[in-house]
This record gives C-alpha cells, structure tokens and sequence, in this order.
C-alpha cells in the first residue's frame, strides 16, 4: 500500500535496520526501543491489523511470522526468553495501521505484560 510507512520500510523506500527478511516476512529494529532487542516482525503483504487475519492468506502470513520469530530470537541472543506483542486498535494505542508483532527481549521484562 502505497501511503503505509512500515510498505515503505519493506520496499526500502524508507531505511529501517533489517534484521530478517524471506519471501513473505519482514522484519526490523524499532525505532524507539522499549528494551534492549525490540524488534518489528511483519508480514510483506499489507495487512491493517490482527482484526484483518481471516483467510487462509493471511493466516499463512501469521503462521510464516511465528515461524521466523524463533530464528530471529536466537540471532538476537534471546537464549532466556522473550515476549511477544501485537496492538490491535485504539485501545492498545495501534499506532502503524500494518500488522506487526513486537519481539522484546534482552533483559527481565517482568512478571505482568503491561
Ligand atoms: P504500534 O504502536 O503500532 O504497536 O507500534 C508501532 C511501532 O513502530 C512503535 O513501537 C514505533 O516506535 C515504531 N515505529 C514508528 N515509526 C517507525 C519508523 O519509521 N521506523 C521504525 N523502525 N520503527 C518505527
Ligand atoms: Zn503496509
């Protein structure tokens, strides 16, 4: 989609540290780190949100992610664990309207998820 920043990122039109790509994922170092490995796992292919994952597409896209999040952990050194998170909508401060996963790690992210 040709106005989405994180297609831009894919697409290369705009820099975004890479730190795995295949065919249908993509992903990338966060901008403003909220731990000390935070990284942005999203599928090539525009999808707005978690409420648009219907379809065998798309669940083949979250399924090729949850695949790659593991070889990306252990690349990042994530040997005792990480979290993952998806924001979906207003309330959970959404705020890049391309399906995206955060991978946090590197240190005690604590017992809560908030
Ligand atoms: P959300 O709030 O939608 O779940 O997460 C969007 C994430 O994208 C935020 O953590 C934000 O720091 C990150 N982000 C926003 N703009 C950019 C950018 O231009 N480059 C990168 N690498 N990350 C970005
Ligand atoms: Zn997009």
């Amino acid at each position: 989609m040709s106005d989405c920043l994180f297609c831009k990122i894919i697409a290369g039109e705009i820099p975004g540290a890479k730190v795995y790509e295949d065919d249908e994922v993509f992903a990338f170092r966060d901008i403003n780190p909220e731990a000390p490995v935070h990284i942005l796992v999203t599928p090539k292919a525009h999808i707005e949100s978690v409420d648009d994952i219907h379809g065998r597409d798309e669940a083949h896209f979250v399924a090729k992610i949850f695949e790659a999040i593991p070889k990306i952990a252990k690349s990042e050194g994530l040997v005792s664990g990480y979290r993952v998170i998806a924001n979906n909508g207003p309330d959970a401060h959404q705020s890049v309207r391309h399906l995206h996963f955060h991978v946090l790690g590197g240190c005690d992210l604590g017992a809560k998820v908030l």
